[in-house]
């Protein structure tokens, strides 16, 4: 049996990265940037004041203090977004707002607090260095500087740092549409009514959020039966519409089963076993370059496999290169045991206190348990058959919030 690194380090080194295309700056957040980006401006675009104050030249200043005021003649006032008309020449300053042009002769800004100004003069009350409170031409960024490379995941500060350089449109990563399709005859779709024998469909509907929270596009293909022919003819619709498949149930050894055999028709498929609870059973594989990942019917397993292979899958697919939520210690608030030869990913509540995390898990942990997922924040790994002390370390990792 695989490890679970073992399984998503070779699954990964299969995954394709979309190619990029063209868009509109503001529909840009939680994009992959495709581009190395250049500063075609400097920013900022011309020596400015960082405070309200007045433009001086720091030599008429020297020494001043509350006692020994110095008293400059203010030329006159400089709105941000407006030229100055005049030099400041010794002796003299020019009232100045914040982002506003530093008038030529000046070197300094004495920031208002320490002035008071009366019919034409200033007084300030305090000395300042040459440079003090002055913003230089391209002192945050220099025309020509590489600004961003290729495979920055675009936030809301490098959607702000684009605008400022001027760009409306960039290149950025496809985010991949997934086909989502639950298979199995004794599902129903929301509204209908349940009859004997029958459940309801969650997979699909969990699967659709989860793509959706990875940053994906979902496209929700509905219930394929247990019949082969029709699964296949589903199927093959479904990857022909799409980057990427997922399906949910079927891959086990059951007698209606018939997932594993459709797959196989698809494309190159690995059944992988995966040393991992829940979620054993497990199909991967691409065909026509669109990667299938084909997972258990379980609810609980469905949605920890997305979480552990396909949502690295496409955020690799979308040009991420960091792909794994952060792990980190936590200490046991309570015994736990995994009787099992496989790593448990129990599903916990993490707490925080002190820079210190506690997981305490979400009791009955049955793969059919969808509620032990619903009450965790995060996953905990317990180890191959072993039994952990209250007060003992595991790993964890958040879910999505
Ligand atoms: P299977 O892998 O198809 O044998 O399914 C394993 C278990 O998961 C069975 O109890 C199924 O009824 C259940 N199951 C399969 N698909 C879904 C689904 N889409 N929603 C809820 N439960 C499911
Ligand atoms: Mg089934």
């Amino acid at each position: 049996m695989l490890s679970v690194e073992e399984a998503r380090q070779q699954m990964l080194a299969t995954i394709p990265v979309l190619p990029s295309e063209k868009r509109a700056l503001l529909s840009c957040v939680g994009y992959v940037l495709a581009e190395a980006l250049h500063a075609t401006e400097n920013i900022p675009p011309f020596d400015n004041s960082a405070m309200d104050g007045y433009a001086v030249r720091a030599a008429d200043v020297k020494g001043a203090s509350e006692e020994n005021p110095a008293v400059l003649s203010v030329v006159e006032t400089i709105a941000a977004g407006y030229a100055p008309t005049k030099q400041v020449a010794r002796g003299q300053a020019a009232r100045i707002m914040t982002g506003a042009m530093m008038p030529e002769g000046a070197d300094a800004v004495v920031m208002q607090e320490v002035t008071q100004q009366a019919a034409g003069e200033v007084m300030i009350f305090e000395s300042v260095d040459e440079t003090d409170n002055v913003r230089f031409t391209g002192e945050s960024v220099k025309q020509g500087e590489q600004v961003m490379g290729k495979g920055k995941h675009l936030r809301p500060p490098e959607i702000s740092m684009l605008a400022s350089l001027n760009r409306a449109e960039v290149a950025v990563h496809r985010k991949p549409t997934v086909a989502i399709v639950s298979t199995g005859d004794e599902l129903t779709p929301l509204g209908e009514p349940l009859e004997p024998g029958k459940i309801r469909d969650s997979n699909r509907y969990g699967l659709y959020a989860q793509v959706q929270e990875a940053g994906g596009i979902p496209i929700d293909i509905g219930i394929a039966p247990d019949d082969e022919a029709e699964t296949e003819r589903i199927f093959r619709a479904a990857l022909a519409e799409s980057d990427a498949l997922i399906t949910s149930g079927g891959v086990s050894v059951g007698e209606h089963d018939v997932v594993k055999s459709v797959l196989n028709k698809l494309g190159k498929i690995n059944f992988w076993r995966v040393a991992m609870k829940p979620g054993k059973p497990q199909a991967y594989g691409i065909a026509d370059g669109k990667p299938i990942f084909g997972l258990p019917g379980n609810p609980v397993s469905s949605l920890v496999v997305f979480e552990l292979f396909v949502r690295p899958a496409l955020l690799k697919m979308a040009g991420h290169t960091v792909l794994l939520r952060p792990t980190f210690k936590a200490t046991l608030a309570e015994s736990v045991t995994n009787r099992d030869g496989r790593v448990n990913y129990m599903r916990a509540i993490l707490t925080e206190a002190h820079g210190q995390y506690t997981a305490e898990t979400t009791g009955p942990q049955g793969s059919g348990i969808l509620h032990s997922l619903v009450l965790a924040n995060g996953l905990i790994t317990i180890p191959a058959g072993v039994t952990l002390a209250a007060g003992e370390t595991v790993f964890a990792s958040f879910l999505a919030e």
